[in-house]
């Protein structure tokens, strides 16, 4: 019954949007802001962030829950965010979410290297991909698998890993992706034991790396 309720819910919360994906003139947007990558192989890197509202996938651990209904955001023109962006100078501007793939990136990409930009993307690839990126950060969720789009595309693999079985997902998405991609395990916040568990796999496995959440410790955005 309660699981009945939950994916009901899910299912009220998925933007209607979603099939709008050759319109990208328009997007929903949660924020903007500028700051530095809190994590991943960039950490530390000046970065102005775009969050693109709207996900369908629902990870129990999201802590972006407020981004999941695209409706409660306001919709922006693609030309703005890039002006947005521009003028704050940053080093790298990172497209993230809520889940950006849900949208047609090929206007936004393309317009801000256009500008002079480096472009990154953050996405759990659920969705076919489209767009023209710098660096292409894949991070899988169980409770929805990725479209095969996303593989060849990945510069970066980072997996949050939560109990054991997640560290053999890893495995089994880090086999399709190019062999030049970074690996990374990142312990879920909230999951006592989960840094201890990738701390010892990564002693026996070097190809892959540890990502930490930093903006968590230092409480920055
Ligand atoms: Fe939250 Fe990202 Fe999972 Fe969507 S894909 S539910 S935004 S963690």
């Amino acid at each position: 019954m309660l699981r009945t309720h939950k994916m009901n819910l899910m299912t009220s919360l998925i933007p209607t949007t979603v099939t709008s994906k050759a319109t990208s003139a328009v997007l929903p947007v949660v924020e903007t802001f500028h700051s530095v990558q809190g994590e991943g192989a960039w950490t530390g890197t000046n970065a102005f962030f775009i969050r693109l509202a709207g996900c369908d996938v629902g990870c129990p651990w999201c802590d972006t829950k407020h981004s999941w209904n695209a409706h409660r955001h306001p919709q922006r023109l693609t030309a703005d965010l890039i002006a947005e962006a521009k003028a704050a100078n940053p080093a790298i501007v990172v497209v993230t979410g809520g889940e950006p793939l849900m949208y047609d990136l090929s206007s936004l990409s393309n317009g801000l290297r256009t500008a002079g930009l480096r472009v990154h993307l953050e996405t759990s690839g659920a969705h076919p991909f489209s767009g023209n990126f710098d660096w292409v950060t894949f991070s899988p969720k169980p409770s929805k698998p990725p479209h095969k789009s996303i593989y060849l595309q990945v510069s970066e693999l980072k997996v949050v890993v939560a109990k054991p079985s997640d560290l053999s997902r890893a495995e089994d998405h880090a086999a399709q992706i190019p062999t030049d991609a970074v690996k990374l395990l990142q312990p879920e916040w909230g999951t006592p034991g989960s840094y201890s568990l990738i701390f010892e796999y990564v002693l026996s496995h070097p190809e892959w790396r540890i990502s930490l959440q930093t903006h968590k410790f230092t409480n920055i955005r």
